[in-house]
């Protein structure tokens, strides 16, 4: 029998919720309160802060295959991929990605969390080591934590580390795993680098690709096809379709054997509803656009170039040199949040990103570049953000 625990005060069904309330005092003397802002469907506001990068989201194209696709297949996909949720759209979606990208296939997922989570943990477990970079997305470090694997998180880019934790791990089988994009600072990974660390110490490759497919690489082929590791045995590549292809959805791209392994073992792509028929659709169709009009990957790196620019020249810290994510530093969440409303009110709307957003506790502005954004949009965000920027945000 287990010894009798410590005896707690029996709480009214009123109280049991008690302690939310000390922890929303808290966010809030921290300046972490969030608010959710429920957008009209048409603003007059610059949106430097959603990931649409290539402008597609509205593209009647888009939008439109989205419509007749939910006339034609339904609403929703009525089940999981492995029941009745896997429609003609989907298999040409996971053909088309593959074939775009350079891999042997792909596999389509609801979202780029759950493609992330479903990789993560379908190839690793509890013999296995992942080492990650630090700054890795939320949606990886999740999954990191549910493969009950041996986790090494070592410093930020930094195939050396990465490489000595691969060769002081315990377990033979290894992962290591890293966003190309960084999404808080806009960075790009050293991809060849790791991968050259990889395969020194026999370890497999996952890359989550979200900021860099559509926008990075020949015609927006991604970071991964860019640093010559698309097609690689070794290599695995989750993207999102949420972002430059303007739709929603994810999905994971590799070698045949790692997307049948995923088909079987994936738990958030076993036990969850297939992705929209709709959504399937608007992603086909962005890619459609993408292959039709390669210059729109192009034009949204010259934008956040541009972008880049005016802010550093207006004297702020600016970081972001590979992608479409242009980054701004803040002296501290409450001003970040000020910061931000006060362009709001001036029409730019820019992302706020504060802990536990940010990895390193540093507050900042996010602007995202858009292939859509004319010179003089950018012109106007610099001047807003710049004019309204706090007093330490130039030190
Ligand atoms: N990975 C990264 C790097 C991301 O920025 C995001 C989206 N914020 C995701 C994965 C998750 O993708 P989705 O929004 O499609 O779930």
């Amino acid at each position: 029998m287990n010894a009798p625990g410590p005896a707690f005060p029996a709480l009214q069904p009123d109280e049991v919720f008690d302690w939310l309330d000390a922890e929303a005092a808290r966010r809030s003397e921290a300046g972490l309160v969030r608010r959710l802002r429920a957008r009209g469907p048409s603003t007059d506001e610059l949106d430097l802060a959603g990931n649409d990068y290539l402008g597609l989201a509205r593209d009647k194209r888009v939008a439109g295959a989205a419509a007749a696709a939910s006339l034609r297949w339904g609403a929703g996909s009525t089940g999981s991929r492995l029941v009745t949720g896997s429609t003609e759209l989907h298999a040409e979606l996971e053909h088309e990605l593959a074939r775009f990208c350079g891999t042997q296939a792909a596999l389509v997922f609801s979202s780029g969390f759950t493609a992330n989570l479903g990789a993560v943990t379908a190839l690793s477990g509890a013999e296995s080591a992942i080492v990650t970079d630090k700054y890795i997305h939320a949606s990886l470090i999740e999954g990191c934590r549910l493969s009950r694997a041996d986790i090494a998180a070592v410093g930020h880019a930094d195939p050396a580390a990465i490489a000595h934790a691969l060769a002081t791990r315990r377990k033979q089988r290894a992962l290591v795993v890293t966003d190309s994009v960084f999404s808080v600072d806009g960075d790009v990974a050293p991809l060849r680098e790791l991968s050259e660390a990889c395969r020194t110490h026999g370890a497999a490759l996952l890359v989550d690709d979200a900021h860099g497919f559509g926008v990075l690489g020949d015609g927006g082929r991604g970071a991964v096809h860019d640093a010559g590791l698309a097609g690689e045995p070794d290599v695995v590549t989750t993207i999102t379709l949420s972002k430059a292809l303007g739709a929603q959805g994810g999905a994971v791209l590799g070698p045949r054997r790692v997307i049948r392994h995923l088909v079987d073992t994936a738990r958030s792509f076993v036990f969850d509803t297939a992705l929209a028929p709709g959504s399937a659709a608007a992603a086909l169709a962005a890619l459609g656009v993408l292959r039709e009009e390669p210059g729109l990957a192009e034009r949204v790196l010259t934008v956040a170039g541009s972008l880049a620019h005016g802010l550093r020249e207006a004297g702020l810290q600016v970081s972001g040199s590979g992608g479409a994510v242009v980054s701004v530093r803040a002296p501290g969440p409450g001003e970040a949040q000020a910061w931000a409303g006060a362009c709001a009110e001036h029409g730019i709307r820019v992302g706020c990103f504060r802990p536990p957003s940010v990895p390193d506790g540093v507050s900042r502005l996010r602007l995202t570049a858009r292939a859509d954004l004319a010179e003089s949009d950018v012109d106007r965000a610099v001047k807003v953000v710049a004019e309204l920027a706090p007093p330490g945000a130039r030190g």
